[in-house]
C-alpha cells in the first residue's frame, strides 16, 4: 500500500534529531510518496524553555532545506509544514508567523494549558508532571477539550488537528466518561472541515496507545472527519513507525481512506488494502 507521513520534525525543534534532508531519505528509503516536515513554529520567549519549538531565527533556513532537499527528491512530494501551540489568547501571535511564511499545511495541537495567572504549563512534559496533581486531572482533561475544539475555530484555519487525545501520554487517563466530549470534537472537526492523524507516536510514550483512542477515531469516522497517518518523528529512524499498527486502528474505526494532505492545499485519498 502506498505511504506517506503527514507530522515529522528536526534538530530544529530543539527536541528532536537529524536533518530536513535526514527525513527525507528515511522516507524515501520506506518507499514512501509524501512526508511532511512540520517542524514547531516558534514560541514567544516567555512561554518556551529552550527547547520548546524551532528559534525564531532559523524559519529562513527551515524554508530553504525544504526547497534544498524538493531539489534533491523529485521522487517524492515534500510538504512545507508546522506544527502550531495553540494556547489561550495566541491567535493574534499565530497568525504573525501563519500570514508571513508561505507554509503548505498548518497542524493544530495543544500542549499547553493556562492557569489562573496566565503562567504556561506543558501537560505532556515529564519535567512538568505535577502540574497533574496540582490542578486535578479532570479539570485537566476538560479544559484540554474545550481547548482543542476552540483552536477550530480561531483565523488561523488549521488544516490538520493533532493527536487528538495528547493528555494520556503520561498515562493520565481521563477519570469520566467523555463519550459527548468525543461527539462534540468529531462533530467540530466535521464542521470546520478539518483533519485529523493517527499519531504512532504514543506508542513510545509511557501510554503506549496510538493517538487517539479506538473510541475517539470511531467518532471522527462516523462524523465525516477524513484523517491521515503520521509517526511525529522526532528522528529520522521514526519516520513512518507503526504504520501498520495505525492501519490496522484505521480500519477497526471504519476507515477505508487514508487522506493525505499536498503542497497545493488539496488532499488525495489512498485506499486502506
Ligand atoms: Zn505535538
Ligand atoms: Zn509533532
Amino acid at each position: 500500500m502506498e505511504r506517506t507521513d503527514s507530522h515529522t520534525h528536526t534538530f530544529l525543534s530543539r527536541h528532536g534529531r537529524g536533518t530536513v534532508d535526514e527525513v527525507v531519505e528515511a522516507a524515501l528509503g520506506q518507499g514512501m510518496t509524501m512526508v511532511a516536515l512540520t517542524e514547531h513554529l516558534p514560541l514567544p520567549p516567555e512561554v518556551d524553555d529552550g527547547t520548546f519549538a524551532m528559534e525564531p531565527e532559523r524559519m529562513a533556513e527551515y524554508f530553504s532545506a525544504l526547497e534544498m532537499a524538493r531539489r534533491a527528491h523529485p521522487d517524492i512530494e515534500i510538504i512545507t509544514g508546522t506544527e502550531v501551540d495553540w494556547r489561550y489568547g495566541a491567535e493574534d501571535y499565530i497568525l504573525g508567523w501563519t500570514q508571513r511564511w508561505p507554509f503548505e499545511l498548518l497542524l493544530g495541537s495543544v500542549h499547553m494549558l493556562t492557569d489562573a495567572e496566565g503562567n504556561q504549563w506543558e501537560f505532556d512534559h515529564p519535567g512538568y508532571a505535577e502540574g497533574w496533581n496540582e490542578r486535578g486531572e479532570e479539570a485537566v482533561w476538560r479544559e484540554y477539550f474545550e481547548l482543542w475544539m476552540q483552536a477550530l475555530q480561531s483565523k488561523v484555519g488549521f488544516d490538520l488537528m493533532t493527536h487528538p487525545d495528547l493528555p494520556k501520554k503520561l498515562s493520565y487517563k481521563p477519570t469520566f466518561d467523555t463519550r459527548e466530549y468525543y461527539t462534540a470534537m468529531a462533530e467540530a472537526a466535521a464542521k470546520a472541515g478539518v483533519m485529523i492523524e493517527v499519531n504512532t507516536s504514543g506508542l513510545h510514550k509511557p501510554v503506549k496507545e496510538l493517538y487517539p483512542a479506538p473510541a475517539l477515531l470511531k467518532a471522527f469516522c462516523q462524523a465525516g472527519v477524513a484523517c491521515t497517518i503520521s509517526s511525529d518523528a522526532h528522528a529520522p529512524e521514526h519516520t513512518g513507525r507503526d504504520f501498520d499498527l495505525g492501519y490496522a486502528a484505521m480500519r477497526a474505526a471504519g476507515y477505508t481512506h487514508v487522506t493525505v494532505p499536498t503542497r497545493t492545499g488539496d488532499r488525495r485519498s489512498i485506499p486502506l488494502e
